[in-house]
């Protein structure tokens, strides 16, 4: 989607510090970590947020971005002490960039609730 800045980075348009690439999603880390580990899951595909990737195909996509999610975790070292996978959604859920996508975060014990 043109002016989307997380469709210039699935394309390379935009660089990003990439831990893992599918046929279908990208995990790149975050410009701004909360936690020794801050990667950012998104497919390749562009949903606005979760919230408009309802019915089959959003669905296959957030599945298939999940399970893409936990391989990164699993890579990056987090299976032991485990990890978070949090999607914010529209502005009380405190989205800032409107492409679908999952934050990884671990390295550190996390506080719940979040504030
Ligand atoms: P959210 O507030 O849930 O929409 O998350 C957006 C995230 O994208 C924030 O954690 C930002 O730090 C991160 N972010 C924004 N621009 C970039 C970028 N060019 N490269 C990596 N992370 C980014």
């Amino acid at each position: 989607m043109a002016d989307c800045i997380f469709c210039k980075i699935a394309t390379g348009e935009i660089p990003a510090k990439i831990a893992k690439r599918s046929a279908d999603a990208v995990a790149f880390h975050d410009l701004t970590p909360q936690a020794p580990v801050h990667v950012l899951v998104i497919p390749t595909m562009h949903f606005a947020s979760a919230r408009d990737a309802r019915g089959p195909a959003g669905e296959a996509v957030l599945g298939r971005l999940v399970a893409f999610a936990t391989e990164v975790a699993t890579e990056l070292g987090l299976d032991t002490r485990g990890y978070r996978l949090v999607t914010n959604t529209g502005p009380d859920g405190g989205q800032s960039v409107f492409h679908l996508h999952l934050h990884l975060l671990g390295g550190r014990p996390l506080g719940w609730p979040p504030g």
